[in-house]
């Protein structure tokens, strides 16, 4: 990837560039800073740049057959190594090299702003603690003793260096106080204190800050299609973390599915409308058993704001905007007589999701029971 795709970290990104025109490239590097702060992103762009056949002041030409390479992550001078673990498909021995064309997947999907849970999820390994193992420092030496055979440097990048094994870190110590020519190792740590300190030492810091608010403010608006309001305040929420961001704006995209399609499944039970309940039954039926479950939780929150409401509670109410309007509009709806059995049902409905029944038909079954529900009066 190229500088200009880096959100942000406009001064970290001049002292890399300034000091690779004056040939002032250290040999290890450790670039460290918080999640989603776009570490890999600017090593990547580094890497990129440093090979560059023709760069320019500002970055790197994008175009020259070294650039398409270092995008692609398929430059042969272009060497990760990562954190691993068994997996379904490596059931033992687990290393970066076995995990080659999923990681390049994995960072290419990501635009090269990825963390280390994200990566567990992409292997399907949840619940395991990946590992950086003496058998990946190895390969690195192995590799190491080829010469480079396209680019000017051979870039050895060492994500999540934290995950360094005590028996990898002390084979690669040598060759990070003394690496071969033209070799340069960028080491990427989010929690430095857990890193070795033998590793640590030997490596030149180059600290990445949290995203500013307005280069944040900038991606979410061309990445997304939302409006400005809403874009300053995820920048605000996200404090410089780009992964949170995205997070952030997924959170409020489903929250707004959810409203409107809650509204108009009351109304529809409201008016007793049956027809069109079958046909909203099978459009719920298909967003997937844990979308039906967080929608079924957000129906009960709204039940409880609504009841609040009538109550005349609305300080309690935490909703705003067009939610407010609708639980206003459908408090006297919801009452004493009603909400305990209107919350079991949603309940009971979330119980059933996981218990693996028919959605199209549970819906149904609920949707029946709701307009009775509804019509009670207190
Ligand atoms: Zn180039």
């Amino acid at each position: 990837m190229k500088f200009n795709e880096v959100i942000g970290q406009q001064s970290v990104k001049e002292r890399l560039i300034q000091s690779a025109r004056e040939g002032r490239v250290s040999h290890a590097q450790l670039f460290w800073g918080p999640s989603g702060s776009g570490k890999l992103a600017i090593a990547l762009a580094y890497a990129q740049y440093l090979n560059c056949a023709s760069p320019s002041l500002t970055d790197s030409c994008g175009v020259c057959p070294s650039c398409v390479k270092i995008s692609k992550l398929t430059h042969p001078d272009l060497h990760f190594i990562y954190p691993t673990t068994t997996t379904k498909k490596v059931k033992k021995d687990p290393e970066s090299k076995l995990f080659a064309e999923e990681w390049r997947t994995f960072v290419t999907e990501g635009k090269g702003y990825v963390s280390l849970n994200q990566w567990y999820d992409f292997l399907g390994v949840e619940n395991k603690q990946g590992t950086i193992f003496a058998r990946d420092a190895s390969e690195i030496i192995r590799r190491l003793s080829f010469k480079a055979y396209e680019g000017k440097f051979k870039i050895m990048l060492i994500w999540m260096a934290e995950k360094l094994h005590v028996s990898a870190a002390n084979k690669l110590l040598k060759l990070l106080e003394e690496p071969p020519e033209n070799t340069v190792f960028l080491l990427i740590a989010e929690e430095t204190e857990q890193m070795l300190t033998t590793v640590k030492s030997r490596t030149f810091q180059v600290k990445i800050p949290r995203i500013d608010e307005d280069a944040l403010t900038m991606a979410l608006a061309t990445t997304f299609d939302v409006r400005a309001a809403e874009v300053r305040h995820i920048a605000r929420m996200a404090h410089g973390d780009w992964l949170e961001a995205c997070r952030l704006y997924e959170n409020e995209e489903d929250e707004k599915y959810y409203f409107h399609t809650f509204q108009q499944w009351m109304r529809l039970c409201f008016k007793g409308n049956v027809p069109e309940l079958i046909d909203f039954c099978s459009n719920i039926a298909s967003i997937g058993r844990e979308r039906q479950k967080s929608f079924m939780g957000y129906g009960l929150q709204l039940f409880r704001h609504s009841m609040l409401n009538n109550n005349h509670l609305a300080g309690l109410v935490r909703v705003a905007g067009d939610e407010e309007d609708f639980t206003k509009k459908f408090a006297p709806f919801v009452n004493h007589l009603n909400l305990l059995n209107l919350a079991e049902l949603l309940e009971e409905g979330i119980r059933q999701i996981e218990r693996n029944a028919h959605p199209q038909i549970l819906f149904m079954d609920i949707s029946l029971k709701m307009i009775k529900l509804l019509r009670i009066k207190a």
